[in-house]
């Protein structure tokens, strides 16, 4: 297909000044207004102001509790099975009180080599593991503290992570269902 001929400039674009101010113009016209309207920024004062994710964002992993304290997780061993990053390490050990259930002595995810595909909250038949935190800053200064491990996944939202408790307070709109801002049991078993 022949490509169409490239329309020959008028003499007042060819020297470029007329073409160089409607673009200042243009750019002026853009600050001004957002003076006037803070709404029509797309940039945030992060970290005092944090982004409100999609209600399925999918931020870091948190473990959920039953209503005797103890992990929901069974150590049924599905999540670790289905992770497509071979990231998640569990070892099962037999519930004290029962020696036909078991639970995860240790229960550690790689966030270094997480996909977040969310594969494991889907597998999960217990609903023992979520990813609706909306959790995005998954940073460490060191690879081992990358390593979220049980207790850290337990105590995610009770006040281990400050500013995600902070993102809910402000954001309880956002907040996942039995949120609350201050320290919950937490025993795991
Ligand atoms: S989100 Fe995906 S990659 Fe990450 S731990 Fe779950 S299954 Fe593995
Ligand atoms: S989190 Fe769910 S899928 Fe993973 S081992 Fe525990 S019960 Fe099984």
């Amino acid at each position: 297909m022949a490509m169409p001929a490239a329309r020959k400039m008028t003499s007042l674009e060819s020297i470029y000044l007329v073409e160089l101010f409607k673009g200042l113009a243009l750019t002026m016209g853009h600050v001004v207004k957002n003076l006037f309207d803070q709404n029509r920024f797309v940039t945030i004062e992060y970290p005092d102001v944090r982004k409100t994710m999609a209600e399925r964002y999918r931020g870091a992993h948190r473990l959920l509790l039953r209503p005797d304290g103890k992990v929901k997780c069974v150590a049924c061993m599905c999540c670790p099975t289905i992770c497509p990053a071979k990231c998640i390490t569990i070892i099962a050990g037999e519930a004290p009180d029962d020696p036909a259930e078991k639970f995860p002595v240790e229960f550690d995810i790689d966030m270094l080599r997480c996909i977040f595909c969310g594969f494991c909250v889907e597998a999960c038949p217990k609903d023992a593991i979520r990813m609706d935190t909306r959790i995005y800053e998954v940073n460490a200064y060191t690879r081992q503290a990358l390593i979220h491990n049980k207790t850290y996944m337990v105590n995610l939202m009770d006040g281990i992570k400050p500013p995600a408790e902070e993102f809910y307070r402000l954001n309880p709109e956002s907040a996942p269902a039995g949120f609350v801002s201050s320290p919950s049991a937490s025993g795991a078993p």
